[in-house]
């Protein structure tokens, strides 16, 4: 089923500005611009909008560099200025983006900003049903929750957050199949739903209640709209207007080419790079070794970081004595789909997946070794200055200790 065409009434300030996607909230928007007299020019460059256009750049830098999606917390928005600048930052975010004419842009940004309104519905029970009846023809709360929720901060993680007690939800088929091949997982397939009547039942689980599931569902068609209207306005922006933006575009386009670059170095790794945990690990297994749960996460989560094919990961495990196709290629598209940080070394010396003693290997005993993917950069960066000739070899530093490496963020701990 389509998205509904005319989505119910909603007149609730604070829900437009908690959510400003919502197609309901484009008349406040315009409103709240005539009250207060925002205009283009204001929202470029007046001091009264500078608070929404910083909070604009945090967006829109949270789109590049979070795998959570923009970041939850925000302003005020009980107060008519918190309003204010949750709404016209959204605004403004989308203007840069629709500036940059650049799809992969709108499309991160659209999952940046689907993604953080997934986190807030989990704990919205009050707006969860309108903003299914907003994006889903067929919704329909069977009970009320039984229990509290999980207490949320900055904090939680999402997975965390999908825990707990919620209201019961059902759903109709055809919304649900048209949702599903977007997200993976074997709970999505419709051979493992409850299926009755034309309704999906979302059912509760200890580890995803029913409105989380609604949620993540909503996320799907959420983003479809934003980048949708993202990329209708995008034919509106005028020569003047992307000049004027050409800051705070170049800015994000940098940090897109960063995190861009970054990812080609580490999926150009080499096997020869791969740190000594990670190789032994893949012996293990290959010699029948039956590795502890935490060195088989490490592997995977590398294996995915480096964009090594799944298929490739499921084959590093192949040898383990409790080897099963199916249940490793579950746990392996698990892996790659949730993106997860692999372990840094304290972690890994902790759990016996780090078989290297000081002395063993030059680069694991440099005192700012403390993440695997160190040893990658580190292993990578040392290759290319020795490769280089002698004479361009002298005016480079000696060795990889130091300089980038140092200075990169470990998740370990
Ligand atoms: S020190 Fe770190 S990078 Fe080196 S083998 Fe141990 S865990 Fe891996």
């Amino acid at each position: 089923m389509p998205v509904p065409t005319i989505p119910p009434v909603l007149t609730d300030e604070v829900t437009f500005a908690r959510y400003p996607f919502l197609p309901q909230a484009a008349q406040w928007i315009r409103d709240m611009a005539q009250r207060h007299s925002i205009d283009l020019n204001e929202l470029l460059d007046g001091p009264w909008m500078e608070k929404a256009r910083q909070r604009a750049r945090i967006r829109l830098i949270d789109s590049v560099q979070s795998k959570e999606g923009v970041q939850v917390v925000g302003g005020d928005i009980h107060t008519e200025e918190g309003r204010l600048i949750e709404a016209f930052s959204f605004y403004y975010a989308r203007l840069v983006v629709c500036a940059s004419e650049d799809e992969r842009l709108i499309a991160r940004w659209a999952q940046a900003e689907a993604a953080r309104a997934e986190q807030l519905l989990i704990q919205d029970e009050v707006n969860l049903p309108v903003l299914a009846e907003t994006y889903i023809s067929e919704a329909v709360r069977i009970s009320q929750p039984t229990g509290s929720a999980v207490l949320a901060s900055s904090s939680t993680s999402m997975r965390q957050l999908r825990q707990g007690n919620s209201s019961l939800w059902k759903i109709g088929l055809s919304d649900f199949i048209e949702i599903c091949p977007k997200i993976t997982g074997d709970r999505w397939r419709l051979p493992n739903v409850d299926l009755k009547d034309g309704w999906v039942t979302l059912h509760n689980e200890r580890q995803y209640t029913s409105s989380a599931k609604l949620a993540r569902l909503l996320r799907e068609r959420i983003k479809r709209g934003i980048e949708q209207e993202a990329l209708e306005k995008m034919a509106e922006v005028t020569t003047d207007l992307a000049v004027r933006l050409a800051e705070p575009v170049g800015i994000v386009r940098n940090l897109m080419a960063n995190k861009a670059s970054e990812a080609i170095a580490l999926v150009g790794a080499e096997e020869s790079d791969w740190p000594p945990c990670m190789q032994k690990i893949i012996a293990e297994l290959t010699n029948g070794v039956n590795v502890n749960h935490f060195g088989r996460l490490f592997l995977a989560s590398m294996a995915a970081t480096l964009a090594l094919p799944q298929e490739a990961c499921v084959g590093f495990f192949r040898g383990a004595p409790d080897f099963s196709e199916s249940t490793t290629s579950y746990q392996v598209e698990h892996v790659y789909q949730h993106e997860y940080t692999p372990a840094g070394c304290g972690k890994l010396k902790i759990n016996h997946n780090c078989p290297v003693l000081p002395g063993d290997n030059r680069t694991c005993d440099q005192p700012w070794m403390d993440h695997p993917l160190k040893y990658i950069r580190a292993t990578q960066r040392w290759k290319r200055l020795t490769s280089k000739p002698a004479e361009s070899v002298e005016k480079e530093p000696a060795q990889p200790e130091g300089s980038a490496e140092q200075k990169s963020s470990s998740d370990d701990d």
